[in-house]
């Protein structure tokens, strides 16, 4: 029985995603675990699709319900989820409103031209840029976007960062890890491990709840890639236990079942190390599966040094949650100009 089914939701997904074999890449790794992909970046005709949709399933019918015409959100310049936002509104006929941060120390000339944020404009978002650095909690800067509206005579519907600290943000990937489980069953065998990428944290605290149900919560691996890690952590903790109530799983998490790895986010959010790089380079030249160089390079590097330092038993299946992201590459050309 789902979790969910009090629920209302708005379809902005093709339906369940595909999960993906990655032999070269587990050859390539030693052999003796095999990786597969769940392709979250692939759920979507909107807008190159990612995890953001999965969780504006939930929020959207609020959205409708509550009489706005706008919707409000934030993120860095190359936000992925003010693309996501951007798309949403259009979709269903609002008007958009996203406040873009200096979240990100990189100089690429056209880092605030191309990539996520040359579609925010494109589907017609007013895409404000502002100075302030990076934080995941809740921002002045937005506050006086939604005022902003108001004083516009709009009505706006507030989306934090993310669409992580709102009501209902941790609803769609318990609805991921429900999904999961039926794959699992249909391809007789279950995953021992699940690897994802953390920053503004429902997404792993969705998976968290959702397989809590099933005791597995603590399988759930989450790649630090905000490089402030104990915010994050607060964040999850917080959206485990509001979702935990709010779809009435029934007991506490333990601090023991969300488990966050903060070793990869270096040197900071948004920029990548050399060795984020190569994990981006391994991933596209084994299986020409891309990663990006905010998130999904982070966990794919993580997944990787993991499984090099034999910290999974052989044998294990690890699923790796591909979230998106990649649209972001085009604002890092200079770091791949030679491949
Ligand atoms: C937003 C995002 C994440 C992080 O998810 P959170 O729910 O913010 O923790 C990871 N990867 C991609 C591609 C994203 O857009």
């Amino acid at each position: 029985m789902s979790l969910l089914q009090e629920f209302e939701r708005y379809p902005l997904t093709f339906g369940p995603t595909p999960i993906e074999h990655l032999p070269r890449l587990s050859a390539t790794l030693g052999g003796k675990v095999q990786i597969y992909a769940k392709r979250e970046d692939c759920n979507s005709g909107l807008a190159m699709g990612g995890n953001k949709l999965r969780k504006l399933e939930y929020i959207v019918p609020d959205a409708i319900a509550s009489g706005a015409d706008t919707l409000v959100s934030i993120g860095g310049v190359q936000s992925n989820h003010t693309r996501i936002v951007a798309a949403t509104a259009a979709k269903i006929g609002m008007k958009c409103v996203v406040v873009q941060e200096k979240w990100v120390p990189h100089y690429d000339a056209v880092y605030d031209r191309v990539g996520n944020i040359l579609m925010t404009r494109l589907m017609g978002a007013d895409s404000r840029l502002v100075e302030a650095g990076f934080d995941i909690g809740i921002r002045k800067s937005w506050e006086e976007a939604i005022q902003s509206v108001r004083d516009a005579g709009g009505t706006p519907y507030p989306l934090p960062a993310g669409a992580s600290v709102h009501k209902y943000g941790g609803l769609g990937y318990v609805g991921f890890a429900e999904e999961v489980a039926s794959q699992e069953e249909e391809q007789g065998f279950a995953f021992d491990y699940i690897i994802v990428c953390v920053v503004t944290g429902s997404t792993q605290a969705g998976m968290i709840v959702g397989f809590a149900a099933s005791n597995r919560a603590d399988r759930v691996i989450g790649i630090d890639a905000s490089a402030t890690p104990s915010q994050t952590r607060m964040q999850v903790r917080q959206i485990v236990d509001n979702t935990a109530k709010l779809v009435s799983l029934g007991r506490a998490i333990r601090d023991d079942e969300i488990v966050i790895n903060p070793n990869y986010a270096y040197p900071a959010y948004g920029v990548p190390s050399d060795e984020t790089n190569d994990a981006i380079r391994l991933a596209a030249r084994t299986e020409g599966m891309i990663t990006d160089p905010v998130y999904e390079g982070k966990s794919m590097q993580g997944m990787a040094d993991l499984i090099r330092k034999g910290y999974f038993p052989e044998g294990s299946r690890i699923l790796y949650v591909h979230l998106g992201g990649a649209p972001a590459i085009n604002g890092y050309s200079y770091y791949y100009k030679d491949g």
